[in-house]
Formats: structure tokens, sequence, C-alpha cells
């Protein structure tokens, strides 16, 4: 029998837990030069065919010596074909057996395991320093795989400290050990998203598998979670049967788990068991490090005293940082300037560093706008959707994302608690508007002046 001895030669290639979760609930069945493995749901199907179908193409291919043999994974049950039907479609024999895919093809495609790792995101370009020496130790320990003593981890900091890049290099390092291993990497509001649509779309069934079965869940941005109880809810089911599996949980925000606003209590309190690390503003040296590093990778030198110009100034955050260095960079290769003098660094870097010296803040913009159009700065903040404060608050969103270094989750937050996508919406409106209405534009352009002046 071709697929019992296929078996054979897979157990001696793949571990033991593997193949009895994802192998032996295939069901197979020879037709026509093809062999049809069904698998059970569309879990196992999109992992056999991710992961192992390419192995089992090679043993099929040596057992049979026949390089056209071909190897099918479907999602399926064995049916009996009905007479009728046969007979209308007359090309196939009554006792004969045909596989009937549960699903389509577009939700297959669907339910394999997508990871949204990004590789460029590892341990190797992670440079270490005093701000993130315990957050680095605590990831490496989970990645490392030994034992599973800091579940879940809880790394927290604030904006463009890391927290991403950390998470990416656990999740990129635990599939360099075990290619097989299942892991995902998703933002708090992608988690939260797919939800809506398996409520949507009656598979919620579908959806609580498919994070049910992973090796290791990796959440970004929890905060963003604030006040979707079913979210957390669903959530927080997931996170215990992993844990429960021993399964890994990595989790981020911006805060310590206990002032993460709007965490239910269960949720916050299962957290804290776990183990929390904190990311905090990198120090000079570190900044330099950073510098010297992901210069060195574009190919570009930095004397001393350019790299401790920069770091000196650009001292809050890791994003930040970067930004000036790639502007430096962009600066260099366009101009053909081989020597980076202090003078090429200042000139590269003036519109940065005339933001970093304004320090222009989300509360100061409000303040401008609100003044402006003669409103309170709370209504900025409301809920009320009034035409007369709609258009000053997205106005606050464009001047907050062109003249601060807040990300626009950040912004959403900070007015009214709005989520990211609302602040990209208004942002586009806003936009717009400022080009097509001459009072609009006008307002843009004094509150502007009075902020940059
Ligand atoms: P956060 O998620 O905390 O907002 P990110 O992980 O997105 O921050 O980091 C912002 C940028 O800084 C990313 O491009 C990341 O690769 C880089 N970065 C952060 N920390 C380090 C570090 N220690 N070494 C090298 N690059 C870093
Ligand atoms: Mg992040």
């Amino acid at each position: 029998m071709l697929w019992p001895d296929c078996l054979n030669r897979l157990k001696l290639d793949i571990k033991e837990s593997n193949v009895a979760s994802w192998l032996l609930p295939l069901h197979a069945k020879e037709e026509e030069g093809t062999l049809y493995l069904l698998a059970p749901n569309e879990i196992v199907c999109g992992i056999v065919n991710e992961n192992y179908h390419k192995i089992i193409q090679k043993h099929i291919h040596d057992i049979t010596g026949d390089l056209e043999h071909k190897v099918t994974i479907l999602v399926g049950t064995q049916v009996e074909q009905k007479a009728s039907s046969l007979q209308k479609a007359g090309t196939k024999k009554i006792s004969e057996t045909i596989y009937q895919p549960n699903i389509d093809s577009n939700s297959m495609k669907k339910r394999t395991f997508i990871n949204y790792l990004n590789k460029k995101m590892s341990f190797g370009n992670y440079v270490e320093g005093k701000s993130n020496q315990l957050a680095l130790a605590a990831s490496w320990h989970v990645a490392d795989n030994i034992d599973n003593d800091y579940n879940p981890l809880y790394i927290y900091g604030g904006v463009g400290l890391g927290k991403t890049h950390l998470m990416h290099a656990i999740g990129n390092q635990l599939r360099l050990q075990d290619p097989e291993a299942s892991v995902i990497y998703l933002h708090s509001e992608a988690f939260v998203n797919d939800m809506i649509s398996a409520l949507r779309t009656n598979s919620m069934d579908k959806f609580k598998e498919h994070y049910r079965s992973v090796d290791a869940l990796l959440i970004d941005d929890i905060q963003f979670f604030v006040n979707k109880e079913r979210s957390q809810e669903e959530f927080f089911h997931t996170f215990n049967i992993l844990l429960e599996l021993n399964k890994h949980i990595v989790l981020t925000s911006d805060t310590l788990p206990r002032d993460v606003k709007g965490l239910t209590d269960r949720l916050r309190s299962r957290i804290s068991k776990g183990l929390s690390v904190e990311l905090q503003p990198p120090d000079l040296e570190t900044r330099v490090a950073i510098l010297r590093k992901k210069s060195e990778e574009a190919g570009l030198h930095l004397s001393n005293d350019v790299a401790f110009f920069i770091g000196q100034r650009f001292n809050t955050n890791i994003r930040e940082l970067e930004g000036a260095l790639v502007k430096l960079i962009a600066t260099v290769k366009l101009t053909k300037t081989s020597n980076i003098t202090m003078d090429v660094v200042k000139h590269a870097l003036q519109d940065q560093l005339i933001s970093l010296n304004s320090k222009i803040s989300i509360d100061l913009i409000k303040k401008a706008v609100a003044d402006f159009f003669n409103i309170r700065i709370a209504d900025l903040d409301s809920k009320s959707r009034k035409r007369a404060l709609v258009r000053p608050r997205q106005l606050a969103m464009v001047l907050c994302k062109e003249l601060t270094q807040s990300s626009l989750p950040e912004i959403g937050r900070n007015l009214g608690n709005r989520d990211h996508a609302t602040v990209i919406h208004g942002n586009k409106k806003m936009t717009k508007l400022i080009k097509e209405e001459k009072n609009m534009e006008e307002a843009y352009r004094i509150i502007k002046r009075s902020l940059t002046n």
C-alpha cells in the first residue's frame, strides 16, 4: 500500500508528535496516478500543504519510481457517488469513490498558516544595551524553547523602542529551530478584525480552531484591545488553552498590565502571572551602537563626532534615530558625498532637527486647533459627529501626523481614544479638503504657522 509505505518513511524524517498530529489523521485514496490525502479540517490541510507536501511527494516518487505520480492534499470526506448523478455525468462507474472538498478553494487558502513574521527583524540585528538587556534575555529564553517558565512573556515600553522587533525575533528564532513550528504574529487589531469577520461569516469555530492550534502566538500592542470585550473574552479562552498546552504566548503593550486601560480584570490577572519586562529608552551608548550597526549595514562609515552628534540629538526612541539615519543615507547617496562631515549631517537633517527643537506635542496642536475654531479641547475628544467638530478634529489629525513623531494609533488615542483606521480616514479626508476648500486651506496654514513660528 502506497500511503502506509510512505508513512513509514515519513516517520523517520518527522517528529513523532507531528506525525501523530498532522499525518495520521489523513485519509488516503489512489486515483489515476494521483494520491489524494484527505484532511479532516482546514487546519490540518493547511499545515500539511505548507510543511509536508514536498517531502510526501518525494517519497511517493521514490516508492513508485514514477516522477509523474502526484500528491494532492484536500479537506474532504470520502463519499459514494449517487448512481443518478454519475449516470448523468456519464464518466464514472457507480462503485467509484470521489473526494468532495468541504470548503471552497478560497477559504482553504486563507486557513493555511500565514505567520506574518518579518524575517528582517531578528536577534542578529538587535543591538543589546542596558535599556533592553532584561527584555532581550527573556526573549531569548522563550525563543530557545528550553522550558516555558515565562509564559506569557509581556514586553512593554514606549513607541519605537523595539517591542515589535523583539517579537519577530522570537518568532523567527522558533521557526529557525523548528521550521515546522506554527508561529503566528499578529497586531491585536488584526486579531479583532479576524474575529469580527469570523462572526460575520459564521465561522467562529474555524477561528477558534485556528488560533488554538498554534505553537506560539505573538500578539502586538494589546492596548488596542481597549473596550473590545468580546475579543478579549475570545483571546482569554485561546490564551488559557495555549497555556495549558504549554505553548508560547508573547504580548507587547505600551505600559504595565495593570495600567493598560480597558483590559478585563481576568485577562489582566492572567497576564500578570507571566513575566513582564520593560524596554526603556536607549542610553547614548546604545543609540550610538545602533547607529553604527545600521550605517555599516548600509555601507556607510560614520565618524565618532557624527555618530555622537546624531545619537545625542535623537534621544527619545529608536524609530526616530533610524529615520534620521535613513535621511542621511539618502542624502549622501543622492549627492554622492564621500566625506560625511558635521556640516553634511546638519544640512541633511535640518528638518528633523527643527522639529526636534520645537517639540510640538499633540496637546499643543489640540489647543491651537480648539482656539482657532473657538471650541473646547474636550470637543475634539468627544464622540460628536457634528460637522463643526469633525472638521477641526480631522485637521488636528493632519497636523499631528505632520508635526509630531507620534504614530497613528497614538494620535488616535489622544483624540478621544479613536482607532488608527479613523485617523487614516480623517487624514485622507482633510488632506483632500485642504486642497479643495479655501477656508480649510487657510485654517491649516494659519494654525500650522502659529505652531511652527
Ligand atoms: P516598537 O514596537 O516598540 O514601537 P519597533 O520594534 O517597531 O518598536 O522598533 C522601531 C525600529 O527600531 C525598528 O526598525 C527596529 O528594527 C529598530 N530597533 C529597535 N530596537 C532596536 C535594537 N535594539 N537594535 C536594532 N534596531 C532596533
Ligand atoms: Mg510595535
